[in-house]
């Protein structure tokens, strides 16, 4: 079994249980749109997910996709994001590596990058102010590469 699929096995485990729990109705939906999800390495708002979902002739409304997507962030299965005024930007949070984003603000695209100082930063921070940190969030905003490639050739021409 391939690392996706193991996590998509235990995140299934996780969602039946927190179902059970609430006394949810555990349809097939519920977890096809879980599979979808994390058959995923990026992240997407929930347009992307319904029409992923519509190519690959599954019948879920987009009012099931947005409650399946609520229930799956109450479960800690999926990261919700504000990047910018944009609408909300999911991922999955099993199975991945802990990140931070960049966010362009130019042309709105979301990179992620990985740096163990800022989860030491977190202990640190906590254990000082004696509060119990669950996770943090952090974005830096500017201007992308390719924007300012773009911006300097404009300039020139
Ligand atoms: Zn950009
Ligand atoms: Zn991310």
């Amino acid at each position: 079994m391939d690392s996706n699929s193991k996590n998509f096995e235990s995140a299934k485990q996780i969602f039946i249980a927190f179902l059970e729990n609430k006394r949810l109705r555990k349809t097939p939906e519920r977890y096809a749109i879980l599979e979808e999800i994390y058959g995923r390495t990026d992240h997407f708002d929930v347009d992307d997910l319904y029409i992923s979902m519509k190519n690959k002739k599954y019948q879920v409304s987009r009012a099931t996709v947005y409650n399946t997507l609520d229930l799956l962030v109450e479960c800690d299965l999926v990261t919700r994001h504000q990047f910018g005024k944009n609408m909300a930007q999911y991922e999955k949070s099993l199975g991945s590596k802990q990140h931070d984003h960049l966010l362009c603000v130019v042309c709105h695209k979301v990179e992620e990058f990985c740096d163990p100082r800022i989860q030491g930063i977190q202990n640190m921070v906590g254990e000082l102010l004696d509060f119990e940190v669950h996770h943090h969030s952090l974005m830096l905003y500017g201007k992308c590469k390719e924007c300012r490639a773009k911006e300097k050739g404009e300039t020139k021409s």
